[in-house]
């Protein structure tokens, strides 16, 4: 066993997001130093940093230098290049491997990864040439979502088709050769387990977390998932299963749909911290953040209880801004709200910039709390800003 990398250390983070921010609040709280590598400056993670280094991912020279500085590099980043997390292994630790990130930027190999491990999966095909278009016309005459094999997030790269004769038309439109065709899941709910692997292969679970989604953004997430017992057994074993399957050494997020009968298939993976595990920050003894760190460390894990009975999350989007700068007294106000804001300057519609949690006896009533404090954001802005 490899030693573990002790409270002062240096811990290199690739990408400068929020989730290098928030990644860095835990890490700082436990004693370490984090430097980020990001191709931008002043980025959320790199304001809260000790050290900020503006390089393109692709600049292998410098990723060299900075993974000789730190004592292990993670990312925040989901499409750092494999190249990049390459080059940085050769100088320390990269946790998870660089090899799990390249599984789950691609969904084809994501979906065959998954597959092998006898995770379920929606009825999927592969796109790659005309001649797959015309056969998942065949196989998916109703209604099916289209997707790209890359660079799809947050609902980019993604289009919904109601029968089999729209995937060419919406194929052209994605203006990617690569791609999956989905049938269309008509699921009861969307939940996600997030969970985390250690350097000696212990596994922590966080119950499963109830997301909805607006516009394909994450809008609101509610703690505890409304499953039954058989369900939540079912997402944790399928948690599991990937982090022991994949070899995860680090946070990793599995995003499902339930199904009428209550039964799982999976969506998608992400192996990082992930925005449906933010309440986690507030709600529970262990943030996922802090996991991380003590995964990347080597350290023994911590806690996944939670100390809120419920909790609720709700996203704060550039569009809260559209009314001018918002009232944020008035969230405040709310007893128990803990509002976070990512540092980002520019309030684009779409754009993620902060999210508020409030725990809760029970996730209707924090659901309901959550939502009114962020409608009262909105509503009385001062009309100084201009939406893009
Ligand atoms: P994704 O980018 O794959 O996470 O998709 C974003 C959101 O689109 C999901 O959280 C669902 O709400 C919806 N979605 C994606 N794939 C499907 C599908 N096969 N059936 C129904 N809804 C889907």
């Amino acid at each position: 066993m490899t030693a573990p990398i002790l409270p002062g250390a240096e811990i290199g983070v690739l990408g400068g997001g929020q989730l290098g921010r928030m990644f860095t609040f835990a890490a700082a709280r436990l004693g370490y130093r984090v430097a980020v590598l990001a191709p931008d400056d002043d980025t959320p993670a790199g304001q809260v940093s000790c050290r900020e280094i503006r390089a393109p991912y692709e600049d292998l020279e410098t990723v060299g230098r900075f993974a000789r500085s730190v004592s292990v590099i993670t990312f925040e980043f989901e499409n750092v290049p494999e190249a990049t997390t390459d080059a940085a292994a050769q100088y320390c630790p990269v946790r998870p491997a660089g090899s799990v990130l390249a599984t789950t930027q691609d969904r084809i190999q994501e979906k065959a990864a998954l597959r092998r491990l006898g995770i379920p999966l929606p009825k999927y095909a592969v796109i790659e040439r005309d001649t797959d278009v015309a056969a998942a016309a065949v196989t998916f005459p109703g209604k099916s979502v289209l997707k790209t094999a890359r660079w799809g997030y947050d609902g980019k790269g993604q289009r919904t088709v109601a029968s089999g004769a729209g995937i060419a038309a919406a194929w052209k439109t994605l203006n990617s050769a690569r791609a999956v065709v989905e049938e269309y899941v008509p699921f009861r709910g969307e939940i996600s387990v997030v969970g985390v692997r250690g350097v000696d292969g212990a596994i922590a679970l966080y119950e499963p977390v109830a997301n909805r989604h607006a516009n394909h953004i994450l809008d609101v997430s509610i703690y505890p998932a409304p499953v039954s017992t058989s369900t939540r057994n079912a997402a944790h074993e399928i948690a599991r299963a990937v982090l022991e399957g994949l070899q995860v050494i680090g946070v990793l997020c599995v995003e499902m749909f339930e199904l009428q009968d209550g039964s799982l298939v999976v969506n998608e993976i992400a192996p990082r911290p992930h925005n449906s595990g933010h309440l986690t920050i507030d709600a529970h003894v262990c943030s996922q953040f802090e996991q991380q760190v003590r995964a990347v460390c080597g350290l023994p894990l911590g806690s996944t209880a939670a100390h809120a009975r419920a909790a609720a999350m709700a996203n704060l989007l550039g569009d809260v801004w559209s009314k001018g700068e918002p009232d944020w007294s008035a969230a405040l106000a709310t007893p128990g709200l803990q509002l976070h804001l990512y540092g980002k300057e520019d309030p684009q519609i779409g754009r993620k910039m902060g999210h508020m949690t409030v725990p809760g006896a029970d996730s209707a009533t924090a659901e309901r709390v959550v939502l009114a404090s962020r409608e009262a954001l909105a509503s009385h802005g001062s009309p100084a800003w201009t939406p893009r």
